[in-house]
């Protein structure tokens, strides 16, 4: 009776170390070798405590053998997977842990000596089914196994005791101990009684599986000390600062992370108490909305922050709804800046467009003038007969000039600043470039005694391809700084290129000077704003000391750079670099000899003269339609000014003029309208003729948009006498055009 009672329990212990081999084969996540070691040990215990309970039952003394055979395979394979376990927890390494691992291994050796029919005797018992051992090789070698399976887990155990740094490490240590202290008494009763003759009582087989749940519970401990999703979530839960709030499938809020407590300014429980729109301001239920994720933005009712909340709908293995996480991201202060932001853009804006209008105003208004003081001296210069007036006469036009150059470099600094400075490429000749250069800059250096060379090498290609408006203006800011700041010996100009791929090229102008020099301290400030280096030195030349910022942006802007080497005292080199289409790459050839020798204040002469050739000028300011009809006075043409927009539709009703030179801004008609009403009329005789804006509005963009309202041609004020005669020229009708008698 009591040997199935015995049975009884080992069989109950073979399923409840069975069932715990399968809680740990089901378990969540990818298996780690821990997980493998705990399912082999509680299998191989099971299968220990099945056939222990086989063998008690039996009568027959040859099955009860080949039950303890059987069964002997589970034990040893149990005592190989409980010494790797133990090994891998304590940590030990190297030569150690191969020692203790290969000791367990030996088990391959013992098993086939221990289950040897001959040396062991079955019969039964008051208890029903037990052995002996009669004293020899197999029984004693597994008795030492046994207890040397036992002196390697203590030792490995006491290792890990003593180089644990941690307390979690020590508890599990303990565990493992107290496992292994159970077996170890256990095979006194079976394994080392039987040998000594005494009756075997399955003591090992009950303390195995108890070892085996042990283990397990040890394993569970272990695995709570791991950094796993499910370990770590409610740590992370809780230190994040983003308010986060839990509802149960019935949306209730059931948990809340210090970060919401903070957010609403309550404790935990209080939140707790509280429904969804208690909390948010919401149209609708957010809990029904589709999809598992969602964004929307809400208004706290509680401390009136706008917040875009984050739902997402959590679920049981079964996929039904188990609640919703709804974390919530506070955007007031995103929302705010960006409002600062956008009222500052605004503001920006504006003060941008107030200041678009201050330039264009500013141009028209001091161009007005200018316009004035120019023509009218330009028409004193011709003129005049005396030479003392003429002498005075060229001073005004310097200074005025002086005065246009400073205008145009405010502007073109603005439309830089603004973003509105756009390169404009265009094919041009490279010859008319550099011989236009040289003759504006010859009469600077001729008036100041110093020379002036031109090195163009006669293989440059001849027509290019860029913005060659704003390539001339940087090589005469350039010029004239060097013939400024020179006052013995002279300037340089070397060009040198370079093919860079297909019909590109690179050009390096350099521009030398034997002037005043820079010193090393100052050459980061020459490209500065309003920077002038070196002030006592410098003051008594004119200048801003916007020149060189100028040439470095437009310079940006077409790609190129500009460098700067300079002797205080000796002189400077300013070398500047740009890249260039090529349209034609024949050679230019030798440049400069047809250059140079430019006639200063060469006597006027009109560059053609046309007595049938009628121009109607409408502009509001008297004095500007006395400078042009003084100006054109040479060509002979018939020239009718009149000073409103009205009088100009009503005189080329009656009238056929040849070109209309038509002012832009002009009081009750201005020039734009008077056009438009010009070409409607289709009885207007001028409807055909060309209409050239003549106007002191002269900032970005104005050419285009003048010919996109219809007109022919641009002109700005204040105008200069050869290239009003040379527009005048292109739009007149080739047979009115004639030569005048000195050209
Ligand atoms: P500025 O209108 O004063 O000439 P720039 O921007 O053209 O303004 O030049 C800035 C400063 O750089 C000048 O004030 C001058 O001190 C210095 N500088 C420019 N070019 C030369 C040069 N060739 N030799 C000596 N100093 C120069």
């Amino acid at each position: 009776m009591s040997s199935v009672i015995l049975s009884y329990i080992l069989f109950a212990l073979a399923i409840a170390t069975g069932l715990t081999s399968v809680r740990v084969i089901a378990g969540n996540g990818k298996k780690r070798k821990i997980d493998y070691a705990i399912i082999s040990t509680c299998i191989c215990s099971s299968w220990w405590s099945f056939f222990w309970a086989m063998l008690f039952a039996q009568t027959d003394p040859e099955i009860a053998w080949l039950m303890r055979a059987i069964g002997m395979l589970g034990v040893f394979a149990f005592l190989i997977s409980v010494t790797y376990i133990v090994v891998f927890w304590s940590g030990l390494e190297g030569i150690r842990k191969k020692c203790i691992l290969g000791f367990s291994l030996l088990a391959i050796l013992v098993y086939p000596l221990n289950v040897q029919r001959a040396g062991s005797k079955f019969y039964m018992t008051d208890f029903g089914m037990s052995y002996e051992f009669e004293s020899g090789l197999g029984s004693n070698l597994y008795s030492i196994y046994c207890i040397g399976i036992i002196i390697c887990l203590v030792l490995a155990l006491m290792y890990m005791r003593k180089n644990s740094v941690r307390r979690r490490e020590r508890v599990l240590s303990m565990e493992l101990l107290l496992c292994t202290g159970v077996v170890a008494f256990g095979s006194v009763l079976d394994t080392i009684m039987p040998t000594f003759g005494f009756t075997a009582f399955p003591g090992s087989t009950l303390a195995q599986s108890i070892g085996a749940l042990v283990l397990f519970e040890a394993y569970t401990y272990y695995n709570k000390s791991q950094i796993t999703l499910s370990n770590i979530s409610k740590f992370i839960y809780y230190s994040v600062d983003e308010p986060i709030l839990l509802f149960d499938e019935k949306e209730k809020l059931c948990i809340v992370n210090n970060g919401a407590a903070v957010f609403l300014e309550k404790t935990p429980e209080e939140c707790c108490k509280l429904e969804i729109n208690d909390i948010f301001d919401l149209n609708s239920n957010i809990f029904r909305l589709k999809g598992d994720k969602n964004q929307i933005e809400a208004r706290c009712v509680l401390n009136q922050s706008i917040c875009s909340l984050s739902i997402d709908k959590i679920y049981d293995e079964f996929h039904e709804i188990m609640g919703y996480i709804i974390i919530v991201h506070d955007m007031t202060e995103r929302i705010q800046t960006m409002h600062q932001l956008e009222e500052e853009k605004m503001k920006a804006d504006q003060a941008n467009q107030a200041k678009s209008r201050f330039l264009a105003n500013m141009s028209h208004e001091i161009r007005t003038p200018i316009n004035a003081v120019m023509g009218m001296n330009e028409i004193v210069l011709r003129e005049s007969e005396e030479a003392e007036t003429v002498e005075y006469a060229r001073h005004i036009q310097d200074a005025s000039k002086t005065l246009l150059a400073l205008i145009n470099d405010i502007l073109d600094f603005s439309k830089i600043e603004s973003g509105m400075m756009e390169v404009v490429e265009e094919a041009y000749s490279v010859r008319s470039l550099f011989t236009n250069l040289y003759t504006e800059i010859q009469i600077k250096t001729e008036d100041k005694g110093l020379y002036l060379n031109f090195e163009i090498p006669e293989d440059l290609p001849t027509i290019l391809c860029g913005d060659e408006v704003r390539i001339r203006q940087v090589l005469m800011n350039i010029l004239s700084n060097a013939s400024k700041y020179t006052q013995k010996g002279g300037v340089t100009l070397t060009v040198t290129w370079k093919n860079v791929g297909e019909k590109q090229i690179e050009l390096q102008v350099a521009v030398e000077d034997t002037g005043i020099g820079i010193k090393e301290e100052n050459m980061d400030k020459l490209f500065g704003a309003f920077d002038r280096v070196d002030e006592e030195r410098v003051h008594t030349i004119e200048g801003t000391g916007l020149g060189l910022s100028i040439v470095q942006r437009l310079l940006e802007l077409m790609h190129g750079g500009i460098t700067v080497e300079s002797e205080y005292g000796k002189g400077s080199v300013f070398t500047v670099t740009f890249r260039q289409k090529v349209i034609n790459p024949a050679p230019i050839g030798i440049l400069m000899e047809k250059a140079g020798n430019q006639k200063k204040h060469e006597k006027y002469v009109p560059s053609f003269r046309a007595p049938e050739g009628k121009v109607l000028v409408v502009d509001d300011n008297k004095v500007n339609l006395t400078v042009i009809k003084g100006l054109l006075r040479k060509t002979g043409m018939q020239i009718t000014c009149v000073e409103r927009g009205q009088d100009c539709l009503e005189m080329t009703k009656k009238e056929h003029y040849h070109i209309i030179l038509l002012d832009h801004m002009m009081p009750e008609m201005d020039g734009i309208e008077t056009l438009e009403k010009l070409k409607a009329d289709e009885s207007n005789l001028c409807k055909d003729s060309a209409v050239i804006a003549l106007t002191a509005n002269a900032i970005a963009g104005m050419r285009d948009m003048y010919l996109e309202k219809g007109f022919t041609d641009y002109i700005s004020k204040p105008v200069e006498g050869v290239v009003l005669e040379k527009i005048l020229k292109q739009y007149l009708p080739e047979e009115l055009v004639k030569g005048t008698e000195e050209s």
